[in-house]
């Protein structure tokens, strides 16, 4: 087993929370400060920052994981993770058409901007992307995997859009193998044996970016060996 330090939840300038300067050079350039060896993107309901990302990351030679959070009906973030950034972009099609028209309020909520390799400015997201898509937590985890992903519910303990917070438990029957806890929040009662547990940053700012202290074990070294770990059960 290759042991990875990686953060898998990371968002850009795409995603209305976030600060305008996570571009994909400056998150791929604080990633690789941190020596950081695989990152993922994550930006909330949409793939339109994955192509620029995945070039940049290539280019410093980081292990590329292309995502997406979700957020299903129930008002739950799932992390949804795939081999291919093609694959990435025909779900974010599928989650875009499930995410209701309700216009962006760029001075309230901030700009949603997706940008090339270089950092301009190439599509306006003029939909707001933080809000519940229409689809339930089943409905998602299975367009997922029909596309070869991987589904990994988010930050199970954090106080809101989480599975513990918002369904108070971890429905078996969506047959999770891997599940995201949030370092700084308490989890107590839940019983993760049965699950491979990640830590990530979930930063929507720069200096938030994971020091190189979290891990997954994988066989290989690329995108595929990550959702292979992601998709094993324990
Ligand atoms: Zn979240
Ligand atoms: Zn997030």
């Amino acid at each position: 087993m290759i042991k990875l330090a990686a953060d898998l939840h990371i968002h850009s300038c795409l995603s209305p929370c976030c600060d305008d300067d996570m571009t994909p050079n400056n998150l791929v350039n604080m990633a690789y400060v941190k020596r950081l060896e695989a990152i993922a993107l994550t930006d909330h309901n949409t793939a339109k920052n994955l192509p620029a990302a995945k070039a940049v990351a290539d280019a410093r030679g980081l292990v590329f994981l292309p995502g997406i959070e979700v957020e299903t009906r129930e008002e739950v973030h799932v992390l949804t993770y795939f081999e291919t950034v093609e694959q990435a972009m025909d779900f974010g099609e599928y989650i875009y058409k499930h995410l209701p028209d309700i216009e962006n309020m760029p001075d309230f909520f901030g700009a949603q901007f997706a940008l090339d390799e270089n950092d301009a400015p190439i599509y306006e997201e003029k939909r707001m992307l933080l809000q519940a898509v229409t689809l339930s937590i089943e409905e998602v985890a299975a367009a997922c995997r029909a596309r070869g992903g991987v589904p990994v519910p988010a930050h199970i303990n954090r106080a809101s859009n989480s599975l513990l917070y918002n369904l108070g438990f971890i429905p078996p029957d969506l047959d999770f193998a891997s599940v995201e806890v949030y370092k700084h929040s308490p989890i107590e009662g839940v019983d993760l044996s049965p699950y491979h547990v990640i830590y990530n940053s979930d930063a929507h700012r720069l200096q938030s970016i994971s020091e190189a202290e979290n891990h997954v074990f994988v066989r290989e070294k690329s995108a595929a060996g990550i959702l292979a770990f992601l998709r094993e059960k324990k």
